[in-house]
């Protein structure tokens, strides 16, 4: 045995000045852990995914550090890296607050220069235990006696020392460049029965110009946010008193929804998808029945009526399979495609709700596929191709990644190895490129998601795919074979934008607000530039209205300037300016929100042209 830095040292000298952790058996280790070599050691270098997670929860440490110098009697909880960067929570006698953060970040570097080692050592629980104890560490303590290990790691860097499972970086001086970015209130282990505790977020690279680059893209993603945008634009709103993660969607933001909607149902139908629709409560027994309440009960809202258990439906299946089954079907049937924007509710803690992108209620652009076992390759090849056409026409691109069986899960062995051979078939087919996610699946099937990438390069989970042998056994669902015989048909699970709101959250973020034309709720805003226009802008309005346009008009006695900049405010993508020209020649001017003017055109011309681009992906 030797340390991992020694042996890397043998083999590469300048690559283990590098690294700044290793990789022994698969698992990332401190540089100066005793490893066998056999393990088959590599080190982690920066630029890698792990280097940073390592780097950024190392940074954590030297933030606890940090806090409990400049503030006594501060007691530290826990502080992992997360996507991006990291966290500590921290109790405190008050919550910290962003004035708080220069003075910790000044603290910061200073350790940082110090280039103070992060040193390991096991000990017995009970001595842990005792130290912590005697610290008033409670929530170390707490975390000690949830352990079942006889012994416990501890990392100190110069004099903090906490409870950590590593890994670490060698020393502080690793550090790059850091940032703190914000404070929130959390609660402990994320359970609102326990102390709310005070939580500061960072973040830390390698290399300050990832650093500069990170924050502007942070920067970029605020100005983007799509609660603010939604209230600036007029879409949508939230009212603790109605109910959290519930939304209200006001005119703009309906139309939108309208417009999106009313996209899918026609895309659905070209593809040879019907319309159907269930109802928002079904009896508890059908819940058991499809295994819902043994699996998903703790995200289900249940009511009661005349004595009996409902169940709010988290997810549409259900009243498919009953259409299925409310005839006999035959092999020549099938497959048979049930398409429903069905509204959907699942319980989701307070602390994790965001804006439109997670909710309590939402409308799934789901449809059930039920097909023959010899059908469902070319079914999961359709639905990739109507992915690939649809997300072609927003504008997105998209990877994809297979989920495979979680710990909680029905079906057999067999039917679980038949779905995911399903998927993985058809993704090799595709010939597109996929990663795996090992136990992400439904507890009914495993999945193919589909995550989006918006302007700023972030993702977002989108479509899914989902293949099912269980639900059509537990349904006894079934259609009769050439030979006459009783068979059971597959059932496919799938939703295109997946959530309606979750995608307008980020179609909103990844336009900035400013839709292209065909999903724009106010496409041209008419202007008059003194009330001798009035007839005109009145005229011009009725016609665009009649050519299926959706415009306003602005005839208020207002400056042209005020009323330009109100329209630009609401980005709409055209706005007439009509003044005594205008009337004398009957053409309209239409100015662009980029700010450009078009040439004066007859209405008929301007017309035809916004028609064009407002159909789906033209402009
Ligand atoms: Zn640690
Ligand atoms: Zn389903």
């Amino acid at each position: 045995m030797a340390s991992a830095v020694e042996i890397l040292a043998q083999a590469d000298p300048k690559g283990a000045k590098r690294a700044v952790a290793a990789k022994a058996g698969g698992k990332i280790v401190d540089l100066s852990a005793e490893v066998d070599p056999k393990d088959g050691l590599e080190p982690v270098l920066p630029g890698s995914p792990e280097a940073l997670d390592v780097l950024r929860h190392s940074t954590a440490h030297i933030m606890a550090e940090a806090v409990r110098e400049l503030f006594p009697g501060v007691k530290v909880a826990i502080g992992p890296s997360i996507e991006n960067g990291f966290y500590y929570d921290f109790d405190y006698e008050r919550s910290f607050t962003p004035e708080d953060l220069p003075a910790i970040e000044e603290k910061m570097a200073q350790i940082v220069k110090d280039n103070l080692p992060f040193a390991c050592r096991r000990e017995p629980k009970a001595t842990a235990r005792e130290y912590f104890g005697e610290h008033g560490e409670i929530y170390k303590v707490e975390l000690i006696d949830a352990l079942d290990d006889d012994e416990v790691s501890i990392y100190q860097q110069g004099g903090f020392v906490d409870l950590c499972r590593g890994p670490h970086l060698p020393a502080t001086g690793k550090v790059g460049a850091f940032k703190l970015l914000s404070v929130a209130g959390a609660y402990w282990r994320g359970d609102e029965k326990n102390r709310m505790l005070s939580r500061i977020y960072g973040t830390a690279f390698f290399d300050r110009k990832e650093l500069k680059r990170h924050l502007q893209l942070l920067e970029e993603a605020k100005k983007r946010d799509h609660r603010k945008l939604g209230r600036e634009l007029e879409l949508f709103s939230f009212h603790e008193e109605l109910g959290a993660g519930m939304v209200v969607w006001h005119p703009r933001g309906a139309l939108l929804r309208y417009l999106i909607e009313e996209f899918e149902r026609q895309e659905h139908l070209k593809r040879g998808y019907h319309l159907v629709g269930g109802p928002q409560i079904l009896r508890r027994e059908m819940w058991e029945r499809s295994g819902h309440f043994d699996h998903y009960r703790e995200n289900m809202y249940f009511t009661e009526v005349e004595g009996n258990a409902y169940g709010i439906k988290p997810m549409n299946c259900l009243a498919h399979m009953l259409i299925y089954k409310s005839k006999l079907r035959s092999y020549r049937d099938l497959p048979l495609r049930y398409f429903e924007l069905g509204l959907v509710h699942r319980h989701e803690k307070s602390g994790v709700l965001h804006g439109l992108t997670r909710v309590r209620a939402f409308t799934q652009d789901d449809a059930h596929i039920l097909c023959r076992p010899d059908q469902v390759g070319d079914e999961i090849l359709g639905v990739m191709q109507f992915v690939t056409d649809v997300m072609g026409i927003f504008g997105f691109d998209y990877h994809l990644e297979l989920s495979t069986r979680p710990e909680k899960s029905i079906g057999t062995d067999e039917d679980w190895e038949r779905a995911t051979e399903a998927l993985t078939a058809s993704l090799e087919i595709s010939g597109r490129e996929y990663d795996i996610n090992e136990g992400d699946g439904a507890f009914y099937g495993p999945k193919i998601d589909v995550k989006i990438k918006d302007a700023l390069g972030r993702e977002w989970q989108c479509a899914t795919i989902q293949c099912d042998f269980t639900l059509p056994e537990r349904f006894d669902l079934t259609y009769v074979s050439p030979e006459g015989n009783q068979e059971r048909p597959v059932m496919l699970h799938r939703v295109i934008l997946g959530s309606i709101e979750r995608f307008i959250g980020v179609l909103i973020e990844h336009f900035a607000g400013a839709f292209p034309v065909w999903l724009a709720p106010e496409q041209v805003r008419v202007l008059t530039v003194t009330e001798r226009a009035d007839e005109w802008a009145g005229e011009v309005h009725a016609l665009l209205r009649a050519a299926g346009i959706r415009a306003d008009a602005d005839l208020r006695n207002e400056k042209l300037g005020a009323k330009i900049r109100e329209a630009q405010l609401m980005k709409v993508p055209y706005m007439l300016i009509l003044g005594d020209k205008e009337v004398e020649d009957r053409v309209v001017t239409a100015r662009l929100r980029s700010g450009k003017n078009l040439e004066p055109m007859k209405v008929d011309d301007f017309a035809a042209q916004v028609a064009s681009e407002s159909q789906p992906g033209r402009g």
